[in-house]
């Protein structure tokens, strides 16, 4: 294979490498040319490593062609490996000979450019050191997401994107032409989950879910990934117990993997590995009462906002389990608490340090009059829910499932200001392009 001919950046630069030819490509990160020296910071996907050509050590074209290269230029560079103090890692290559496999034309992004410009040419800030960081940990957020559910004996599934209805419903949704009729995309997989129970128990998916979201905030994307599962016979603890597990094992894992992803980004990976289910716990009525201390009086019945959050959250440096929300203000499949019917058996996970929430989960109700009656007076028509109720028919069991949104964990976990940056291609209310 070809690949075996070439040494990645990452690996070169070592103490074992010093003194060995090695052939490496990439793309031109920087270039600098002085009186008889042309540096090259040479980048591929494993990292950086300055390679120098110096006039009269090698031949008079391959100087040329070092001379004449442009930034994010393609190439494919021979040298040797030599330990250099003074060169960004400590190491350096002495450049033997270069191949120019395209010569870029000027690059477009330089230094102190504006957000805006950045996401217009978002295809090509792609390769920056900070998408690159984000996009790695984001990998890995991915892998140990799959890595948990699978060693919990959970089976991956998918439900449709395109749906005739939703289970979060209103202005949210996005239309699409289906045929000759009106169909939606998809919010969240739990109705169609709930419906595969009964075949296979414990299930997960990590899908794109879409919501016409017109605020603009720094939590909401129109398209978005999400980590949902849904569990028979689980309550509202196991089902707790489960999302707080999920939360610790990728801070564990991205925290343990991805060092130095995480400290580039101005995280430390020992703040990650800290982060241990069980998480402190609260309900929805104690949250109130923090809140008020603070001095910010939230009518019982109302739900959190986002201030609100954020306040409780600067009393937390972990993650933070609120539940037991008012039943009138939750989605209709949110049931009632047997002990205090005021209150639904839910809860949703914020976030430290940026308040946000990562998760929202409850037990299923199972009671298809209360469905119904809370979707009468949603304006929602409960005759759509046929197929659902259908579920409570034919072998009904206790059963409880959540939604995790990635983007708002590796928000939290990459220190981004922003959710656009922990996705490649952000689709907000006034962006879907490139
Ligand atoms: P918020 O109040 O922040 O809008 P929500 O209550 O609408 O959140 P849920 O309906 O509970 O959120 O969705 C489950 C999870 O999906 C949330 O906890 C969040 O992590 C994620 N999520 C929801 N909406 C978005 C969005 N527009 N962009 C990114 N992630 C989202
Ligand atoms: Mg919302």
């Amino acid at each position: 294979m070809e690949e075996e001919k070439f040494t990645k950046v990452e690996d070169a630069l070592s103490k074992k490498q010093v003194g060995k030819e090695v052939n490496l490509r990439g793309w031109v990160y920087r270039h600098r040319v002085t009186k008889d020296v042309v540096f090259v910071l040479l980048r591929d996907s494993s990292g950086i490593i300055q390679c120098t050509f110096k006039k009269g050590d090698v031949p008079e074209d391959v100087y040329d062609k070092a001379e004449q290269l442009k930034i994010e230029s393609s190439v494919k560079i021979k040298g040797v490996v030599r330990e250099d103090k003074r060169a960004p890692g400590g190491f350096e290559i002495e450049g033997k000979d270069l191949e120019i496999v395209h010569l870029a034309e000027r690059f477009p992004i330089g230094r102190d450019l504006s957000e805006e410009f950045l996401l217009d040419v978002r295809h090509l800030w792609i390769r920056s050191q900070k998408m690159i960081n984000v996009l790695k940990i984001r990998s890995k957020v991915f892998e140990s997401i799959h890595e948990y559910f699978r060693n919990k004996g959970f089976y991956l599934t998918h439900s449709p994107i395109l749906t005739p209805g939703s289970a979060e419903s209103g202005p949210d949704l996005f239309e699409v032409k289906f045929f000759d009729r009106k169909v939606y995309l998809t919010q969240t997989w739990q109705l169609y989950a709930e419906t595969i129970l009964p075949a296979l128990e414990k299930i997960y998916t990590i899908t794109p879910a879409f919501r016409a979201e017109k605020s603009r905030t720094i939590r909401h994307l129109a398209e978005y990934w999400t980590a949902e599962a849904e569990a028979a016979w689980y309550n509202l603890d196991d089902c707790i117990g489960l999302s707080e597990g999920l939360i610790s094992y990728v801070c564990q894992k991205v925290g343990r993997e991805c060092k130095k992803e995480l400290k580039t980004l101005g995280r430390d990976p020992d703040y990650l590995m800290s982060i241990k289910a069980p998480f402190p716990k609260i309900t929805y009525t104690e949250a109130l009462k923090i809140l008020e201390k603070d001095g910010m009086k939230v009518r019982w019945g109302k739900d959190l906002r986002t201030n609100e959050e954020r306040q409780l959250m600067t009393h937390y440096d972990k993650p933070l389990v609120v539940s037991h929300y008012p039943k009138d203000i939750m989605a209709f499949y949110k049931p009632r608490d047997p002990n205090n019917p005021k209150v639904a058996l839910c809860y949703d996970i914020l976030s430290p340090e940026i308040g946000i929430e990562i998760v929202g989960g409850s037990e299923r109700d199972l009671n298809i009059e209360e469905m119904k009656k809370a979707l009468k007076k949603a304006g929602e028509d409960p005759k759509k829910y046929e197929f659902y109720f259908d579920t409570r028919r034919y072998g009904a069991v206790p059963h409880s499932g959540f939604g995790l949104g990635i983007e708002r964990l590796i928000m939290w976990i990459c220190k981004l200001d922003h959710i656009r940056d922990a996705i490649p291609f952000p689709r907000t209310f006034r962006r879907c392009n490139p």
